[in-house]
């Protein structure tokens, strides 16, 4: 089973994600999970791409990347750029939106595990520094319990991540 099809082949595939040590990126010292907060399926990265754009007026998606339920990550604003997705805390962090309410499922769970272990890879970050929006802001979002998710998916005990890393 391979959930994992990066919509724009920038980085190749998992192995190669390195190149993003080589760009001119910010300090990047954490990693903010959230979730689109509707269940609707049409509301997809276009979708939150618009609202954001033409909405809310922003330069680009509020976030990084967009995991959608198949498991597809969908690239958003460059990494290069801070984002827009929790006040006070953009600038040195990298913003991921799981699409839905409360339903997310295993392909998701599995490729926001790969893709933060990546991240954590390029970036030479903990655990620690993968957080929930509801960390810094009086809400519910992402709506699932990330410590809990850390356990199953992200520790070593998990090890969902490790057949897509090498
Ligand atoms: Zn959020």
């Amino acid at each position: 089973m391979v959930y994992i099809r990066w919509v724009d082949d920038f980085w190749g595939n998992c192995s190669s994600i390195g190149p993003y040590r080589k760009l001119n990126v910010r300090t990047i010292n954490e990693i903010i999970v959230h979730c689109s907060a509707t269940n609707c399926p049409e509301y997809g990265p276009k979708e939150i791409r618009d609202d954001h754009m033409i909405v809310r007026g922003w330069s680009d998606i509020g976030y990084h990347f967009v995991i959608d339920p198949t498991g597809v990550i969908h690239e958003g604003r460059n990494l290069e750029r801070a984002g827009a997705h929790v006040r006070g805390r953009n600038s040195h962090s990298v913003g991921i939106c799981l699409m839905g309410l409360d339903n997310f499922t295993e392909e998701q769970f599995t490729s926001l595990a790969v893709l933060v272990r990546i991240l954590m890879k390029s970036f030479g970050l903990k655990e620690e520094q993968v957080n929930p929006h509801n960390k810094y802001a009086n809400k519910l979002c992402p709506n699932f319990d990330l410590d809990e998710w850390k356990e199953t998916h992200l520790s070593d005990g998990g090890k969902k991540w490790k057949q897509f890393m090498n």
